[in-house]
């Protein structure tokens, strides 16, 4: 045992020698607390904890086997949420943290549990906090998965690749307190609350005379302090910009986003303060884009209520649709988004920028007037680049995938906003050979295949998965291929958000 020990510490100078004939270390993850040791191995295709030590420094943690000797235990332990609590006693940075104090900050949302190994590489030497769990209860439903799950993979991926510079983790796009409290239980420091179930998008349409209507029905107390606080007002956000209300806008404003502003007090009170979270609020799954106005009441009514939000998102001007480039005109977008700029600015809170992968042209304009301070996310393109893995190693297979999720495109339609038809879509005789691999940089096959994943993944046949076995066993069979896909493809959005590479 003491053998083990030394070899093991030993190791990290020199080449790792098995001890063990069938447990594979990996070197990355030996890590030591005072006297005692803590490694992943594999053994097969399973990954286990291993922990090393005197009884007294190790005790508590739940071993599937445990071998003594001479006062020091050796424990192999299964990747559990008892484990990792207890392994975060000794390591307190394999649990994730606020964005608080980091002025940029990256959202990933590892769909697979296996893009986080691939993107820490790349996150190891860039100036950006990484959130690399971020799910919303949506994705967890269409790919079952739990948020306990979507943590620990994270954090045993942190700890196996010593990624000790802190990451976080975010409950996206939350609507209701269960769902809240679920995200906290599971142990997310940030919420991304979406507020969009009280947002009243009927109000939009209203003319002046219908506005007023309503707006009378409101309590003439709170009417008249809307008056006095936003009407015959100039709002003086920076230097040159500065923003007023007339009254359609200040009634179209309060009728529209009133009960979430109500709602996000209540949450903001009930979990952002008592579990100290980080507060996202999410705006942005309205029809139209937020107006200034709209922005503005929204990000002063907070305020008036002392409610703190770190990021909020509000829907711009064009179309994020996913995994594809803006779509709509830049230079109206770098108009706009100045001026959320300026607000978010002058309440003290970052803009959030979601369906953010892909977005090249629009990410220098970002980086350049939110340059104290963004949070950008991002969610299905690590799956897209898993299918470049099978496109490589695998093209026929991909081939199957792809005539899957073409014959069931109308029905997929049905639940997502695409542009892709099938008569537009590459047909089947396309994908063949080398072809494969080009065919997933077209907008049009990228976007059925990112609204198809969790169909693909979850399709069965009899009981049994048609897709998702194979899927896993050449994407882990080529994770140098994945975290090369990955980090080229996140490494191209993170130099056009201005990310600093670290000195
Ligand atoms: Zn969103």
């Amino acid at each position: 045992m003491e053998n083990l020990f030394l070899l093991l510490t030993d190791s990290k100078q020199t080449d790792l020698p098995n001890v063990y004939e069938d447990i594979e270390i990996i070197q990355s993850s030996i890590h030591t607390y005072l006297s005692s040791l803590f490694f992943i191995g594999k053994e097969g295709p399973y990954k286990y904890l291993y922990v090393y030590g005197p009884h007294h420094e190790i005790f508590g943690f739940e071993s599937i086997e445990a071998y003594g000797e001479m006062g020091f235990d050796l424990y192999q332990c299964d990747l559990n949420r008892h484990n990792y609590e207890k392994l975060a006693t000794y390591f307190p940075w394999i649990k994730p943290t606020s964005r608080t104090d980091h002025p940029f900050s990256f959202g990933l949302g590892d769909r697979l549990g296996l893009a986080t190994q691939a993107h820490i590489p790349l996150f190891k030497d860039k100036d950006v906090f990484p959130v690399f769990a971020q799910q919303s209860i949506r994705e967890l439903m269409l790919n079952h998965r739990t948020y306990d799950d979507v943590i620990l993979s994270a954090a045993w991926s942190v700890f196996e690749l010593d990624f000790t510079t802190g990451y976080g983790a975010d409950g996206d796009h939350l609507k209701h307190p269960y769902e809240i409290e679920y995200a906290i239980q599971a142990g997310f420091p940030t919420i991304t609350l979406d507020a969009s179930e009280y947002i009243k998008n009927e109000f939009f349409a209203l003319d002046h005379d219908q506005l007023l209507a309503k707006f009378n029905e409101i309590n003439p107390v709170l009417q008249q302090d809307y008056r006095d606080t936003y009407l015959n007002h100039s709002f003086d956000l920076s230097d040159h910009i500065a923003l007023t209300f007339d009254e359609d806008e200040l009634y179209r404003s309060v009728l529209v986003y009133r009960d979430a502003i109500d709602f996000a007090t209540d949450i903001y009170h009930d979990y952002v303060v008592p579990y100290h979270l980080d507060f996202e609020l999410s705006i942005d799954e309205t029809e139209t884009s937020t107006s200034f106005t709209n922005h503005l009441f929204i990000a002063n009514e907070l305020a008036r209520r002392h409610v703190i939000v770190e990021t909020m998102a509000p829907r711009f001007v064009g179309e994020f649709q996913k995994a594809i480039d803006y779509i709509g005109d830049l230079q109206t977008f770098e108009d706009e988004y100045q001026i959320h700029e300026a607000i978010a600015r002058a309440y003290d809170y970052r803009l959030s920028i979601h369906s953010g992968s892909d977005k090249f042209s629009a990410f220098p304009i970002i980086a350049e007037y939110s340059n104290l301070g963004w949070h950008a996310k991002t969610a299905g393109t690590n799956w897209l680049e898993a299918l470049r893995v099978i496109a490589k190693n695998d093209p026929d297979f991909l081939r199957e995938m792809y005539s899957w999720a073409i014959e069931n495109l109308d029905e997929t339609k049905k639940y997502y906003h695409i542009d892709a038809t099938y008569e537009s879509a590459p047909t089947l005789d396309l994908f063949k050979g080398e072809q494969v691999f080009d065919l997933l940089s077209r907008n049009d096959t990228r976007q059925i295949f990112h609204v198809n994943y969790g169909m693909l993944l979850n399709k069965k046949v009899d009981g049994e998965y048609v897709f998702r076995n194979h899927f896993f066993d050449v994407l882990e069979a080529h994770m140098d291929d994945y975290t090369n896909y990955l980090n080229a493809h996140i490494g191209k959005h993170l130099d056009l958000l201005g990310v600093k590479t670290k000195v």
